[in-house]
């Protein structure tokens, strides 16, 4: 179980949350990358390597992408299923790539899913579990993400971190967990997701904890969590205490 970065908001430098996502490499990874949506080109853009983030820093470099956009979202990977190669490398996405997905965990029943989305005609591009989550949320998307990300979720088992934008409800990040950590960090103005705090708090120390198949949908100025059956679920506002981290070396 490795590491994600999602952020939303004022500062639209996708380097942002690739600085973040820098701060997880201590948890060790094979591959990574990200996908965000350009306002400007109304478009989202997706990068990814089978190797460190400075690697795929200077992939960016080179690459004609412009470097400002909101939402993002960035991945760390340890390959469960499907060796580290490029086209396994997150985020994932669906058929039309519109909707782009990172996870952390295991979809215990993807090959079962994935069978079944493959007679309906959805064609997959990778061999890890993941991918089968974004031809879930696919199928039942209908112009709302969490609505059909909460679908796709009651169809899955296994654990999962997880955080997903669409080309067609792109002023939202849709996440959600089961038995695997992710934190909404509340800045102003600003959200950041993450797997782990030390992400976070280049941003924020005021964060809440999801807890166990909760969804969460953050958008550039408001945040709500619901449960799998979209009733709303008050959460409190918590500090990271730095210092208890640091002693722990969470930090
Ligand atoms: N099971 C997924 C994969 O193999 C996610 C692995 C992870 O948690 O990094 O791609």
């Amino acid at each position: 179980m490795c590491g994600i970065v999602g952020y939303i908001g004022k500062r639209k430098n996708i380097l942002i949350g690739l600085e973040a996502l820098k701060k997880l490499e201590y948890r060790g990874y094979d591959s990574c990358g990200f996908a965000f949506f350009s306002e400007k080109e109304k478009k989202i853009f997706s990068l990814k390597s089978a190797n460190r983030i400075s690697q795929l820093e200077e992939k960016l470099q080179k690459s004609k992408f412009p470097l400002t956009g909101s939402p993002s979202i960035f991945h760390n990977r340890w390959a469960t299923h499907g060796p580290p190669i490029d086209i396994n490398a997150h985020p994932h996405s669906d058929c039309k790539k519109k909707i782009w997905l990172v996870h952390n965990g295991i979809i215990e029943n993807y090959r079962f899913l994935k069978e079944k989305l493959k007679r309906e005609n959805h064609q997959f591009s990778s061999q890890t579990d993941t991918e089968v989550l974004t031809h879930l949320i696919e199928k039942f998307f209908k112009g709302n993400l969490e609505t059909a990300v909460i679908q796709a979720l009651k169809l899955v088992k296994g654990t999962y971190g997880l955080a997903v934008i669409s080309e067609d409800d792109h002023q939202k990040i849709v996440v959600a967990r089961n038995s695997a950590p992710l934190l909404i960090g509340i800045g102003e103005g600003e959200f950041i997701v993450a797997s782990d705090p030390s992400a976070i708090l280049g941003i924020t120390q005021k964060v809440i904890y999801l807890d166990d198949r909760e969804v969460g949908v953050l958008t550039p100025s408001n945040f709500f969590v619901t449960d799998l059956n979209q009733i709303r679920k008050e959460k409190t506002i918590e500090e990271i205490d730095v210092e208890t981290s640091i002693y722990f070396g969470i930090l």
